[in-house]
């Protein structure tokens, strides 16, 4: 992963706020794969997963997150990427 160390110049695009995980702010020990409407939350129109980034997760939750879509999707809770135009 490359991190950049630019400095903090007045044209950055970062909301000012800070981003927190929700699923901390929920205090979410576990994500529950059946939560498609939650899940989906976190997925783009497509059926990726949104990344870290943009989501603000944190990196424990985000684990947690995909690890419940792959789930979710076996179960077809959700979609695969979908690519139909
Ligand atoms: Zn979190």
């Amino acid at each position: 992963m490359i991190k950049r160390n630019k400095p903090t110049g007045p044209r950055e695009r970062r909301p000012s706020y800070r981003k927190v995980c929700k699923f901390c702010m929920e205090k979410a020990e576990d994500i529950n794969y059946r939560d498609d409407k939650k899940l989906r939350h976190f997925m783009t129109e497509r059926g990726k997963i949104v990344p870290r980034r943009v989501s603000g997760n944190c990196a424990r939750h985000q684990r947690l997150l995909s690890v419940a879509i792959k789930r979710a999707r076996h179960l077809a809770l959700l979609p695969f990427i979908s690519e139909h135009r």
